[in-house]
């Protein structure tokens, strides 16, 4: 085997190909490296000889064949700093038993398969691929700048399988996740707030839900930053008592037909209507439902209206368009949705700002599909510190695989 194909196919340089031979399927390699022995720890050429230890590493697969190079790695005395240590080997990292070339494809089958399937590919075990995928993280997107940060979004999240809640940070101009605190409310972000004030940051605005814990920790720490209750979180919550007011009437519901027109409409109502699967007579089933139910109808249709605020040409026209919205629900006699006019009518100034940065949330939007894939996926759960680095990966990734 020359050398220029050891170097190419598996970064092999520096090394002495002695014969290949099949085992169980697989090619192993036995190399052996020249003279010209350096300590590993001070680098200098003065050492002696103290014998070889063998090591194998598994390197790039041909095809389904696994490759494994096997090095009688030098023993050496150092005359110099008197450390006995093995010599560098140049294709792998200290103390892993795969090569850097091996590395770098388990990284590339990451981007495309799931871990589990690269695992099974490379015939290594789900360990062995997360930990490459995660230093690799941590090397890469360990440390979120903050320096630039300048319109945010704080979001709080449930992990379903795990019960708890988390809270991230969003950069609204870069959709990147810049912080991944524990739990929800106000204390999740203490460690955001020292690490912004370290950046030196100036945050211009902030888009969050109506819930006063967040709205409470930003007007504390960023006391300049406008507060912005954006169209994705505004809609969220409705929707959350959206379906509250659609399982309470189902349950109200005496009539055994009322019943089942309601039963399984609660996705029906939180889709798009321009999203409706027509193949499956959604637009029909759903109008039934609105039809039954006039508490359900008013609220739906409100929903569509309110979705417009964010589409007013100015302020001024938006302050109207506002207060026009608040006053019908005060007169349909659904409890639910007085409620929210009123939550609205308090947070009157935060629904304006909008119009002052007219920021986007399709961001934000884009990184709730992509955390909802996540989680869907097995891994993550047992291992914080993974999670949390594949979310601050999140913006970069495209995950059109689930499993
Ligand atoms: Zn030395």
């Amino acid at each position: 085997m020359s050398t220029s194909l050891l170097y190419h196919a598996w970064g092999v340089r520096g090394y002495v190909y002695q014969r290949g031979e099949f085992v169980d399927g697989g090619l192993v390699v036995h190399l052996r490296q020249e003279e010209g022995w350096r300590c590993a720890v001070c680098e200098s050429r003065q050492v002696l000889g103290r014998g070889t230890v063998e090591r194998r590493f598994k390197t790039v697969p041909i095809g389904h064949r696994p490759v494994t190079l096997v090095l009688p790695v030098q023993r050496v005395q150092c005359q110099v700093c008197g450390a006995v240590r093995q010599v560098e080997v140049q294709f792998a990292d200290v103390r892993r038993s795969y090569t850097k070339a091996f590395e770098r494809y388990a990284l590339e089958l990451c981007r495309i398969a799931t871990i589990q399937d690269a695992a099974r590919h490379l015939g290594v075990s789900w360990d062995t691929v997360k930990d490459i995928e995660k230093r690799y993280l941590r090397r890469v997107f360990g440390k979120p700048v903050l320096r630039h940060l300048r319109v945010i979004a704080i979001d709080e999240l449930y992990l379903g399988k795990t019960g708890r809640f988390i809270t991230i940070v969003l950069d609204l101009e870069s959709g990147a996740i810049v912080f991944v605190g524990d739990g929800k409310g106000g204390e999740a972000l203490l460690p955001f707030w020292k690490r912004l004030r370290r950046a030196g940051a100036t945050i211009a605005a902030v888009a969050m839900d109506m819930s006063p814990a967040y709205a409470a920790a930003v007007a504390e720490h960023l006391p300049k930053a406008a507060v912005i209750f954006d169209h994705f979180h505004v809609i969220k919550l409705f929707n959350e008592k959206l379906s509250d007011l659609r399982r309470d009437l189902y349950h109200e519901a005496t009539d055994a037909l009322h019943k089942q027109i309601l039963k399984g409409t609660r996705w029906l109502l939180l889709k798009r209507p321009e999203n409706l699967d027509h193949g499956k007579h959604e637009a029909k089933r759903l109008q039934d439902a609105l039809t039954l139910n006039q508490p359900l109808a008013t609220a739906y249709y409100l929903r569509e209206d309110l979705s417009q605020f964010w589409e007013q040409p100015d302020k001024a026209t938006a302050a109207h368009f506002l207060q026009d919205w608040i006053n019908r629900p005060l007169t349909s006699g659904v409890r639910m949705l007085k409620q929210f006019a009123k939550t609205l009518a308090s947070r009157r100034c935060g629904l304006l700002a909008y119009y002052d940065f007219r920021l986007t949330t399709a961001k934000l939007e884009g990184t709730n599909r992509k955390i909802r894939t996540l989680q869907s996926r097995a891994y993550g759960y047992r291992d914080k510190e993974f999670f949390t680095l594949k979310l601050y990966a999140l913006h970069q990734t495209k995950y059109a695989l689930v499993g």
